[in-house]
């Protein structure tokens, strides 16, 4: 029963049985004065430490909401460690990457400032709070890390020896996606999308030039940014990632 309950809140509070606990201003505004739930309404709160719990509304007011925490409904639970670094694009096209990368199971999000990349800043505030919210709706425990944006030189430099970064490279060098996402399923795995304008050669050189860099083809034909991300992670997370663990 307690699944079918609907709301289900991100709560960064620690949630522990018979805790109550009172909500910051935007849950408390989001569930009193916008779902208008009342006393004795039961919503599912969770977060990444702690799991996922059934609680009772236990006080409404116009300023804040308290819960008092029932049971638990379900462990914490990790995604797969697959990490995304994109180049930031267009609004519209950004919330898409993020919205479906986040339902696909992205585990972190790298921002990358490469030659073309249209602005080297991005608006993290709202890509928390759209990350949250696609993770309430997509039934996940865990909130995927959102980084801060950092040119890709630097990334290179610092980069996990232990983790491969697939580059999408849309000059079709790069091998097959579903050879080479299996031949390394058992490491940590990035995934590095550039931005409208693709990379430079300098940059496919630099990156080409790495150990731990694979490039990877998705094809003959030029996908945009946003279709090249939701497609190599889909594929990803079906041959290697958790779809079917
Ligand atoms: N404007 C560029 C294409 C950029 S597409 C051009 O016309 O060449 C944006 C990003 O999507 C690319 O940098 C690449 O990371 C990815 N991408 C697009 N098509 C791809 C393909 N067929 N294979 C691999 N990656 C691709």
């Amino acid at each position: 029963m307690a699944e079918k309950i609907k709301h289900r809140l991100f709560i960064n509070n620690t949630l522990k049985l018979n805790n109550v606990v009172e909500l910051e201003k935007e849950c408390s505004h989001y569930l009193g004065n916008v779902l208008r739930l009342k006393e004795n309404d039961k919503i599912r709160v969770f977060n990444s430490l702690d799991g996922e719990f059934l609680a009772n509304i236990v006080k409404v007011n116009k300023k804040n909401v308290s819960v008092k925490i029932l049971s638990a409904l379900r462990f914490p639970t990790a995604s797969a460690d697959i990490y995304l670094l994109f180049s930031p694009i267009k609004k519209d096209c950004m919330d898409f990457i993020i919205e479906k990368s986040v339902e696909l199971g992205v585990k972190t999000f790298q921002p990358v400032i490469t030659r073309y990349s249209i602005t080297d800043k991005i608006r993290s505030e709202r890509i928390n709070s759209q990350i949250i919210e696609a993770t309430e709706q997509c039934e996940r425990l865990d909130v995927p890390l959102l980084q801060e944006p950092k040119d890709l030189q630097y990334i290179l430099k610092n980069w996990d020896q232990d983790r491969i970064l697939f580059f999408m490279d849309e000059r079709g060098q790069g091998k097959s996606c579903c050879d080479m996402f299996l031949q390394f399923k058992h490491k940590k795995a990035a995934i590095l999308i550039g931005p409208e304008g693709g990379f430079s050669s300098e940059e496919a050189e630099l990156l080409c030039s790495q150990p731990f860099v694979v490039p990877v083809s998705l094809g003959k034909r030029i996908l945009r940014a946003e279709t090249a991300a939701i497609a190599s992670i889909a594929l990803w997370q079906a041959l290697v990632g958790d779809w079917y663990k």
